[in-house]
């Protein structure tokens, strides 16, 4: 009897299908999909997993960004999108709103207070919770400082100015800030995301599921693989770091720079060395990824493991990669960017620039 290939539990004779990448990812013609995971494992990756890469990641602002989801992203926690053009607007929090129908992506602004002591200082951002007796006394009336009120309706801005008031700050305001459009009537976000364990789990899981699919589950049962499977599946740390980003592109044709494509790129292959198995993954060909599969392989070494595929976003076909595309070799070498800086944040500009609408003042 054959074993789900994370937790090794004996699998019966019908599964719910796991998708290499998940579906709310993108849909495609002839998706990849695995009948050698258990129905209990397919449930805990998506609830916990894939819901974590979906609410609180970079790609899952792609999501939206792409069209392939509707909904709202973005707060004070583990994703904030911030107004990047410079001006009074810049820090400013904002959420993502995307509708899929209408094709479109807003910025909708977060409740929050703007300080700064004086004119040539630059604005310090406040949820109403920070607004406190220390804040009033930070920026006393009468000195030099200065305050402004954000909010996407005058009904948020008025509490704002009740908060402010309770904190003993006296708020009169005294003219509308400019919106900060840009001439093409958008605006830029950066985006700032914390690396978080379980986005990098389902990274590592969508790498895992990968190798199984194009070498089948057998191979992925060997004992080599139980550090991977573990850390996807119970979280425990692997002996090597599993998920390492990358910044150079994994494809060829793109070694000049360009971009070919926005659509999500797997591989597996030899490390450099040849004594690691590894996955490399780009989901929307933006942030780039090696997954150390198994730090040392102790099987018979086959000259065939490389492959990759290219999911295309546009046609919604799956493609193998051809081998002239896969001449950047894989180095197994300490990442030289650091996912997590030192205030436990990634900063990264998003694509393009976001419409943003309903700014009162
Ligand atoms: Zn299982």
């Amino acid at each position: 009897m054959s074993a789900c290939i994370y937790c090794r539990e004996p699998l019966p004779s019908s599964v719910p299908p796991e998708h290499v990448i998940p579906q709310s990812f993108g849909t495609f013609h002839g998706n990849l999909t695995l009948h050698c995971v258990c129905e209990s494992c397919n449930r805990f990756f998506g609830g916990t997993l894939e819901w974590a890469l979906q609410r609180d990641s970079i790609e899952g602002a792609l999501r939206l960004q792409y069209g392939l989801a509707d909904g709202t992203l973005g707060g004070f926690k583990s994703l904030e999108f911030k107004v990047a053009d410079e001006g009074s607007w810049e820090g400013v929090c904002v959420k993502i709103k995307a509708d899929k129908r209408k094709k479109t992506v807003e910025a909708v602004p977060i409740p929050q207070v703007g300080a700064r002591r004086n004119a040539t200082d630059e604005w310090e951002w406040y949820t109403p919770k920070e607004i406190t007796p220390e804040f009033a006394r930070k920026y006393p009336k009468g000195s030099s400082s200065e305050i402004q009120v954000v909010g996407s309706s005058l009904k948020e801005q008025k509490g704002l100015i009740r908060i402010l008031k309770k904190n003993g700050v006296d708020f009169h305001p005294k003219r509308q800030m400019k919106p900060p459009f840009g001439p093409d009537g958008k605006v830029g976000t950066n985006l700032v995301a914390l690396f978080a364990e379980q986005i990098q789990r389902c990274i590592a899981k969508i790498g895992f599921n990968y190798l199984a699919k194009v070498r089948g589950a057998e191979f992925v049962l060997h004992s080599d693989f139980d550090d991977i499977r573990a850390y996807v599946r119970y979280g425990t740390k692997p002996r090597v770091k599993a998920v390492r980003p990358l910044k150079a592109s994994f494809l060829a044709e793109e070694r000049h720079g360009q971009v070919v494509t926005r659509g999500h790129i797997l591989r597996v292959d030899w490390s450099a060395e040849k004594q690691s198995i590894v996955a490399q993954i780009a989901l929307f060909n933006t942030m780039k990824y090696t997954v150390v599969l198994c730090n040392r392989y102790r099987g018979i070494w086959t000259p065939d493991l490389a492959q990759g595929h290219h999911f295309d976003l546009d046609n919604r076909r799956i493609e193998p990669l051809q081998r002239t595309g896969l001449a950047i070799p894989v180095l197994l070498v300490p990442p030289r960017i650091s996912p997590i800086t030192k205030s436990g944040t990634r900063r990264v500009v998003l694509p393009s620039n976001l419409d943003i609408q309903g700014l009162v003042f």
